[in-house]
């Protein structure tokens, strides 16, 4: 269960009362669907008369929808409340080099994929987006969307809403939100690609009742997301959880955000590939102009050893940051986002290792690797869309 986390909540009028309610009653359905309306007063504490009156309104705006017939020992046969699986989010993953475009209902199960190349400049990025999400919106009109998640490599400043520190990106400080607005008609909510990742693990999976999580993403560079006594750590300007760009190594090698040896030059995907060609290079062995992060992985695989080494090198430094996470913040778990969770057998004993170094008390951390890799970073981006209905703990937006 969510815990709701009342210090969050302003002077209790009847109107947030009712909010809250409604959320709770939503978040139960969520979790136990198919449910009656018997058990939601019992499991909520409501009267049985709040129940019906809440559920009536989220029938009417289509949140939740009359289902099977539940089965009782004797009398009457209750009708089961389940959400409603035709109401649709676009989901977007903006990434250094492609976007993946996706609809998912409001279980997290998608309907639709796929991507595009990610355009050096910002405003014909937006441009080719809406180019794509135009047709999509004509699709299966009679099945509402509630509207637009998008999950960046960088930091949205909440008071403007506009994306910034993207270094991998390259775009200046921009705003995405009022284009694709006017254009859809549809609320969009940006979010750091962590932060999404987060709620998406506290949304849909098993840390419901983690009240301490940190989620580290892997990819082009390295983002992570903390979630402290519940709520998601946003700091003074939203910059919170920038520790890909902690400088491990002042000597380092240069980083795409102009400092030097920052964790993510040194274990990101980037970083294992570039290891990868400076030992190839020394052993004259002839350089593949493109590879993939995923190549290296199966090369590794397969028993090339230069990519198993590029891959351990990787490792060692990944440990190192996630080492000074458990120092610096203690969590109950860290979720692990990324292509490399794939080889998560070569990584994980270095993790471990390290942790175990680092931890003092004697209570584990759970290490988690995202199961469903590429798609956690889609789903955060649902998790965003969705917060607003069902979030109770973990508040989003700069002002909550
Ligand atoms: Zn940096």
């Amino acid at each position: 269960m969510l815990r709701i986390d009342l210090s969050d909540l302003p002077v209790a009028s009847s109107e947030t009362a009712r909010h809250l309610n409604r959320r709770v009653i939503l978040n139960l359905i969520r979790d136990k669907q198919p449910i009656s309306r018997a058990d939601l007063a019992r499991l909520s504490g409501l009267q049985r008369s709040t129940v019906s009156l809440i559920t009536e309104e989220l029938i009417e705006g289509r949140w939740v929808v009359e289902g099977t017939t539940g089965r009782l020992p004797r009398g009457r046969r209750p009708t089961l409340l389940l959400l409603n699986q035709r109401r649709r989010i676009i989901c977007i993953d903006i990434r250094p080099k492609r976007t993946f475009i996706a609809i998912s209902d409001v279980n997290g199960v998608f309907s639709f994929q796929e991507s595009i190349p990610t355009a050096a400049d910002p405003d014909r990025a937006v441009r080719q987006l809406l180019a794509r999400l135009r047709p999509l919106l004509k699709t299966r009109t009679e099945d509402p969307f509630e509207g637009i998640g998008i999950s960046l490599p960088g930091r949205v400043d909440y008071t403007t809403q506009q994306l910034i520190f993207a270094p991998n990106l390259k775009w200046p400080a921009v705003d995405l939100k009022t284009p694709i607005e006017r254009e859809t008609g549809l609320e969009v909510a940006l979010e750091n690609a962590a932060n999404a990742c987060a709620l998406a693990e506290i949304w849909f999976d098993r840390s419901n009742t983690i009240r301490n999580l940190v989620t580290i993403t892997v990819s082009e560079g390295i983002g992570t997301a903390i979630v402290a006594d519940g709520r998601l750590v946003r700091g003074a300007n939203g910059m919170a959880g920038e520790l890909g760009h902690f400088p491990l190594d002042p000597e380092g090698p240069q980083c795409a955000c102009g400092n030097r040896g920052c964790w993510e030059i040194l274990a990101s995907d980037q970083a294992a590939l570039r290891y990868y060609f400076e030992s190839a290079a020394r052993s004259s062995r002839q350089r593949a102009p493109e590879l993939e992060f995923n190549a290296l992985l199966s090369m590794a695989d397969q028993g090339d050893t230069l990519a198993a080494k590029a891959l351990d090198k990787m490792a060692v430094q990944l440990a190192r940051g996630v080492r000074m996470i458990v120092a610096g913040l203690d969590p109950e778990a860290i979720l692990f986002v990324g292509e490399f969770t794939a080889a998560w057998g070569r990584f994980e004993p270095r993790i471990k290792a390290e942790v175990q170094a680092q931890k003092i008390a004697a209570l584990p951390i759970a290490l988690i690797p995202a199961r469903d890799g590429e798609l956690t970073r889609l789903r955060g981006s649902v998790a965003l869309v969705l917060y607003k209905h069902f979030g109770v703990s973990l508040p989003v937006s700069g002002t909550a």
